[in-house]
């Protein structure tokens, strides 16, 4: 039998209408190269192929026999379980005359598969019941029919260089002791599969050749071998990952000239940094000298600015904003929600009013957010048209049709993981004179502090600069995780709140939800702001804010925290990011539970700008039940003040595929490879493909055919969303 990758399942001998449907609908199987990459879940241990006599009940061993019997029975429900069940035993006899049994639950198929009389290799760990040895739930290998004359020997010969059985994700229907027998028949069926990477690439990483590598990680003989299988196919997925993002920057570039920003003698920026109350950090001035770089040069700046809360990030995005203004451009900044937007610029007002805003010869500052005021509205459209405009600050709103600068020089995002890859495109698109193909200078800003390995992958296709210095004076924040065992320590945390707000202190409180409706279980922040009004802080003045009030009303609120009027700030999650008052010094978060790692340092964040010592409490189990998976979470937030730890740790936790959603394409097709423990592979691929790159942009030399297609089966997509771009 000769089977192609395209072809598809039905192929595959036994695989009729049904199954296929169900490898589709399940599993998204279609044809024989998808089941070749549908890999094992993980893999059994056979254990050695033994004779039941020597075999030590806990272990792992694989029996060999023949099957004498099936019996089926019902077991009816009993305690809280709540339906029948069907049993299958089996008997089965092995060559030296032992009889062993094999049970199984609701797995009446094994049955007709491994039908009376057939010889058998059965996988599992042996467990003794009523005086019996047995093997539950067994993994089975049909190894032929005694009436075909099976040597027992021989089949176990062959097993003993098999010992790891692979385990498959199933889906209703097809179980993956089925899904083990299809793959061996389209292994069997497929001559050598192809390789899309240059066998000198493979032997300078030491790694094996694809067709050894599919093989492998469906039939490892033993863990060197499923290893190295699942080294060559983790490669595979960050190879074609870095090519990716490299590409698309490289087109970007390539079709794009940028333009020169470079810092001026004598000019804004100059004169900001020297205006500034304190001298930057040594961290803030190397990004100065790496930006400065960037700005100057024809090519276009593509820089992610990663720090982690606190860092002075802000401090860096205005001078670059500034740079632009130096070389007769305007700067955009923008902001993922209304609150941050505002946020940043009342920031950059005060860092530039010794420069002079919105005055005679002065900077022209604006804010634009989909609360702006319809006239106000047409007026700033009108001035960034006209040039008047220096700088502006805004959310989505800056994307929106009719938004058109005379000449945008440089951009800032923040808190670029809520915005994709197009709105990164659409803001860069915005200069007013279509005709022209260059391209701002772009900053991305993140407070989410990503480990190195996940910002060269998510953001391969940016150049990146760590702040990686707090401003002096800063000390971390106290965190404590208080669960409901602790009952009284809520009441000395309130105590404490109390007296720090009579020293002029501020305090948030954070609660996942906004409205009591929204959930069954779990604080709504309009209880609780009416339980501590009423109760706890009566005297103290409590302060709303959360998403569905109306811009008017969340200004108010946070200007009365902000003044000190009221000492405590009930709110969700839209404090999350970016809101700087100084005389915070406590944080209060209500069923920490619901909040993930980086999300809970983002909160913590808020606290502990000022010299102040700050404090956190992580209130959680007060509303359900404490996972130990969660608990675990929340004491590595306690227990660490670093944000790069942390996020290290969280990637260790959860994965990457839940740190990052769609929007940051690619990550999600990473099935084998995992950045926390795959860097050198992170790292060896962005240098291969950089390489690639740079003697070959397009992918066009006849050599890298194969890499071509298989970035533009990969991303076609992302490239879509770019082509707006280049033919913009
Ligand atoms: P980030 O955006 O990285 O969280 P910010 O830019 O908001 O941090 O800065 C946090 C606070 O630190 C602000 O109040 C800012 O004025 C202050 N700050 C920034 N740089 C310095 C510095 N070099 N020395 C002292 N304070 C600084
Ligand atoms: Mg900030």
């Amino acid at each position: 039998m000769t089977l192609e990758l395209t072809d598809p399942v039905t192929a595959l001998p036994g695989v009729g209408g049904v199954t296929a449907r169900r490898l589709a609908d399940g599993l998204g199987i279609r044809t024989v190269e998808e089941l070749l990459r549908h890999y094992p879940r993980t893999y059994h241990d056979a254990g050695e192929v033994l004779d039941v006599a020597e075999v030590a009940e806990g272990e792992p061993a694989t029996l060999i026999g023949e099957v004498r019997r099936w019996t089926g029975r019902r077991v009816p429900p009993r305690g809280r379980r709540r339906r029948s069940l069907d049993l299958l035993e089996g008997e089965v006899r092995q060559a030296s005359g032992n009889v062993f049994r094999v049970t199984y639950f609701n797995q009446s198929f094994r049955r007709q598969r491994l039908p009376e009389g057939s010889v058998v290799a059965f996988s599992g760990v042996v467990k003794r019941f009523r005086h019996e040895l047995q093997l539950a739930a067994p993994e089975a290998q049909l190894l032929g029919r005694v009436a075909d004359d099976v040597d027992p020997d021989a089949a176990a010969r062959r097993l003993e260089h098999q010992r790891l059985l692979a385990v498959y994700p199933a889906t209703e229907g097809v179980t993956s002791f089925a899904l083990s027998e299809l793959v061996e028949a389209a292994l069997a069926g497929i001559g050598p599969l192809g390789d899309w990477v240059d066998p000198s690439i493979l032997d300078e990483e030491g790694l094996v050749d694809l067709d050894t590598a599919i093989r492998c990680i469906h039939r490892p003989r033993d863990h060197a071998e499923r290893r190295t299988a699942r080294r060559r196919l983790a490669f595979d997925e960050l190879f074609g990952l870095q090519l990716g993002v490299q590409w698309r920057r490289v087109r970007l570039e390539a079709e794009t000239v940028g333009l020169d920003n470079a810092p001026v003698d004598g000019g804004a920026a100059e004169a900001f940094l020297k205006v500034l109350p304190f001298p930057p950090t040594a961290a803030q001035r190397r990004a100065f000298d790496e930006l400065g770089g960037d700005l100057a040069s024809q090519r276009a700046m593509h820089r992610l600015l990663q720090g982690d809360v606190g860092s002075g990030k802000t401090l860096v995005a205005v001078w670059a904003m500034l740079c632009a203004v130096d070389n007769g451009r305007q700067a955009a900044l923008m902001a993922p929600t209304a609150v941050l937007a505002e946020q940043h610029h009342r920031t950059l007002t005060e860092l530039l009013a010794p420069l002079g805003v919105n005055v005679l010869d002065g900077l022209r500052v604006e804010l634009l957010t989909s609360a702006t005021p319809v006239a106000q509205r047409r007026r700033i459209l009108g001035s960034l048209t006209s040039g008047e405009v220096d700088l502006i600050v805004g959310t989505h709103a800056l994307l929106e049709e009719g938004v058109r600068f005379a000449d945008l020089g440089v951009t800032v995002i923040d808190e670029q993981h809520r915005f994709g890859v197009a709105q990164r495109v659409t803001l860069m698109e915005k200069s007013a004179d279509a005709a022209t193909t260059t391209t701002p200078d772009v900053l991305v800003m993140t407070a989410t502090p990503i480990p190195r390995s996940l910002a060269l992958t998510v953001y391969g296709d940016l150049d990146v600069t760590v702040l990686d210095e707090l401003p002096p004076g800063r000390q971390p924040v106290v965190t404590a995780l208080i669960t409901p065992e602790e009952h009284g320590r809520r009441a000395r945390v309130y105590d404490f709140v109390r007296r720090e707000a009579a020293q002029g202190r501020r305090a948030f409180v954070v609660c996942p939800f906004v409205d009591p409706s929204d959930v069954a279980d779990g604080t709504a922040v309009v209880d609780e702001h009416a339980r501590l009004a009423d109760g706890e802080f009566s005297e103290v003045g409590v302060a709303l804010v959360h998403g569905r009030m109306t811009p008017a009303e969340k200004d108010a609120a946070m200007t009365a925290f902000r003044t000190g009027e009221a000492a405590v700030l009930v709110a969700t999650t839209v404090v999350e990011v970016g809101v700087d008052v100084p005389e915070a010094t406590m944080i209060l978060i209500e069923d920490a539970e619901r909040f993930g790692v980086s999300q809970l340092h983002q909160l913590r964040g808020r606290v502990g700008r000022g010299t102040d010592r700050s404090y956190c409490v992580l209130f959680a189990g007060w509303s359900g039940p404490l996972a130990d998976d969660a608990r675990r979470r929340l004491e590595v937030v306690a227990a660490n003040s670093d944000g790069f730890a942390l996020a290290e740790a969280d990637l260790e936790l959860r994965g990457e595929g839940q740190l990052f959603g769609r929007a940051q394409s690619g990550i999600t097709d990473l099935r084998l490879a995992r950045l926390s423990r795959d860097r050198d592979l992170v790292a060896a691929t962005r240098r291969i493909a950089a390489r690639i790159l740079a003697t070959d942009p397009g992918l066009d030399d006849p050599v890298h055919a194969g890499l071509k297609s298989e970035v533009l089966r990969r991303y076609e997509d992302d490239l879509d969303a770019l082509g707006a771009l280049e033919t913009g």
